[in-house]
């Protein structure tokens, strides 16, 4: 496929990039349209797109509700190549981000207090969702371009690594958001469970915010990594010696862990009132002992992406903070070797898609 600039034919937008056409399959070169410019609509040129474990169970149909074909990729950096009649926030040229999600109904209470992530009527996915205006599905940005409504698209700060901010754009927001909503901060303990694309961020932003962080990782060869991202200890969770040392000491724990998992275990780490989010979405249910919530006056809580007027704060955090993902550039005809690292575990931490590769 060639890399260059998109063609416009009749009321469409010509695209292509990378899809799964069905479920299991590999991902491959595809074509297919976008919708052309509304008033409020930008069009992006994409630069870079992270690869989220979200993609992976997504194209694998883990969560039993995908849609083929599926372009995946909701970590999405670029420049704005094009703005409709009634853009304000934007002009041509400028770089720009797209999450998770590129519309909500902006009426509902979830949507009135910023939290479109949570829409009532479900928020138009920034892939297999419904493209209401021509039919279809939403495309993502393992792609050449994507039309968007600027009121889901996000500013990235001049100063900023194009390819290490995009994983922000998911694996940011949504660790940003739990850790603001339970008060990460100067004198509180935090745990992050899982030292993957969203732990390593996690990490990056809570000892940001002067929170004492403490990394909990399956994986021994990343207890080094862990202190020089920002934690102050790491502990193997088979370590049982270990693990006993850190009994009833934690504010928080965000638990990223892509798999079922122990989250008793965590959970009896928890202080008196102490907090449990869980943003990790691994593809069968988790169990939990109601004593380990009742001994404790323990929370167990969700947590899911941010929006957009959140996601803003925290890209313009890190950018202050000097904060990115940790990441491994590859050109997207690697996307499905990645994918199988990835479920291994062996990415340090973040593979992000260089789409002039297209
Ligand atoms: P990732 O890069 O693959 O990281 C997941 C980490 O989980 C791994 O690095 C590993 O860390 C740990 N892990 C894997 N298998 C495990 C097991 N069997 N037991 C315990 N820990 C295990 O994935 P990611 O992109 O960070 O995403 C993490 C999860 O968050 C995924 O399920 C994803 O779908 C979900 N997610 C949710 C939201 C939301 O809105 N809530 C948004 C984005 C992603 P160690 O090697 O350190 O143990
Ligand atoms: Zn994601
Ligand atoms: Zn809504």
């Amino acid at each position: 496929m060639s890399s260059k600039k998109h063609a416009e034919t009749g009321k469409r937008i010509d695209s292509f990039g990378y899809a799964a056409l069905k479920e299991g399959g590999t991902l491959e070169p595809f074509r297919f349209k976008r919708r052309q410019l509304g008033p409020k609509d930008i069009l992006i040129d994409i630069e870079y797109c992270g690869i989220c474990h979200s993609d992976i169970h997504e194209v694998k149909g883990e969560w039993g509700r995908s849609r083929y074909p599926i372009v995946p990729g909701h970590e999405i950096v670029g420049r704005v190549s094009k703005v409709g009649s009634a853009v304000k926030k934007f002009s041509v040229g400028e770089k720009a981000g797209v999450g998770c999600m590129v519309g909500s109904c902006g009426k509902c209470e979830a949507c009135k207090a910023g939290e479109e992530y949570d829409c009532a009527k479900g928020p138009v996915w920034t892939y297999g969702s419904d493209e209401k205006s021509i039919g279809g599905r939403t495309y993502g940005g393992y792609s050449n371009n994507i039309v968007v409504d600027e009121g889901f698209v996000l500013k990235i700060s001049n100063k900023v690594d194009m390819a290490s901010t995009a994983p922000l754009l998911c694996a940011g927001t949504t660790t940003y958001s739990p850790l603001k909503y339970w008060k990460a901060g100067p004198g509180q303990k935090v745990g992050v469970v899982g030292l993957g694309g969203l732990g390593h961020v996690a990490v990056k932003l809570a000892s940001a915010m002067g929170a004492d962080v403490t990394v909990f990782t399956t994986s021994k060869n990343k207890v080094k990594d862990a202190l020089r991202l920002g934690a102050k200890r790491a502990i193997v969770v088979s370590d049982k010696k270990a693990m006993a040392t850190a009994i009833r000491s934690f504010d928080l724990i965000v638990d990223t862990a892509s798999a079922v998992h122990d989250v008793d275990l965590f959970l009896s780490l928890l202080r008196r009132n102490g907090k449990m989010a869980l943003v990790g979405l691994p593809s069968k249910p988790l169990s939990v002992a109601p004593f380990s919530l009742v001994s404790g006056h323990h929370v167990l809580a969700g947590s899911g992406l941010g929006g957009i007027r959140d996601t803003q704060e925290m890209l313009d955090f890190c950018a202050k903070k000097g904060i990115s993902a940790d990441i491994e550039l590859i050109p997207v005809q690697k996307v499905n070797e990645a994918y199988g690292r990835v479920v291994k575990g062996d990415v340090k931490y973040r593979f992000v898609i260089d789409m002039s590769t297209l």
